[in-house]
């Protein structure tokens, strides 16, 4: 490890409201961390700049898969695991599931969220070809809705 833990704030508010106003409450100031798959690797070469970071791992409000009528809306916390054990997922959009499978091991799986996957925006993101083909659309939120 090159990165110094007692350099860094972590904090896990436990709800995504209270994540966007903490977000909102000092601009640029927090960065997210969903599985730390991209962002532990930063931290471990000694690379990750942000120094607060502010945990929505395994937050309910984003992790359901739910099955609506013409589409389904998956949470931006769901694991590549998540993403594989869904029978509609891999029914419905089985490129989806198939690129959860080739996503790294079972430990990243367990671990990587699909929206750590877009927002990392790698030209290698196994994700990210999927939901092209799909038209999938993505929903933001802030503290301002
Ligand atoms: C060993 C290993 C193998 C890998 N193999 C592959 C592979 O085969 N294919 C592939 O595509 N990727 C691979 N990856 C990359 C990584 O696993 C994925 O990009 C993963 O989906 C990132 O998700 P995360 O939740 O871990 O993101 P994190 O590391 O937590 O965050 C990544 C970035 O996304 C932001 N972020 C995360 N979630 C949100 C959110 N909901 N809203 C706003 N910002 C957010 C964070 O602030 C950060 O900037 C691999 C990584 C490792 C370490």
């Amino acid at each position: 490890m090159r990165s110094d833990p007692s350099e860094y704030e972590l904090v896990a508010p436990g709800s995504l409201r209270a994540v966007v106003s903490l977000l909102a409450s000092e601009p640029g100031a927090w960065l997210p961390i969903a599985g730390g798959t991209d962002l532990m690797v930063l931290y471990a070469a000694g690379k990750l700049s942000a120094r607060k970071l502010v945990s929505i791992w395994n937050l309910p409000e984003l992790r359901a898969i739910e099955v609506l009528p013409g589409e389904i809306r998956i949470g931006a916390g769901c694991t590549y695991t998540d993403l594989r054990r869904n029978d509609i997922v891999a029914r419905e959009f089985p490129l989806l599931a198939s690129a959860a499978a080739w996503t790294g091991g079972i430990a990243n799986q367990n671990r990587g969220t699909l929206g750590g996957n877009i927002i990392n925006a790698s030209p290698a993101a196994d994700s990210l070809p999927a939901l092209l083909v799909y038209g999938a659309t993505l929903v933001l939120v802030s503290a301002r809705g």
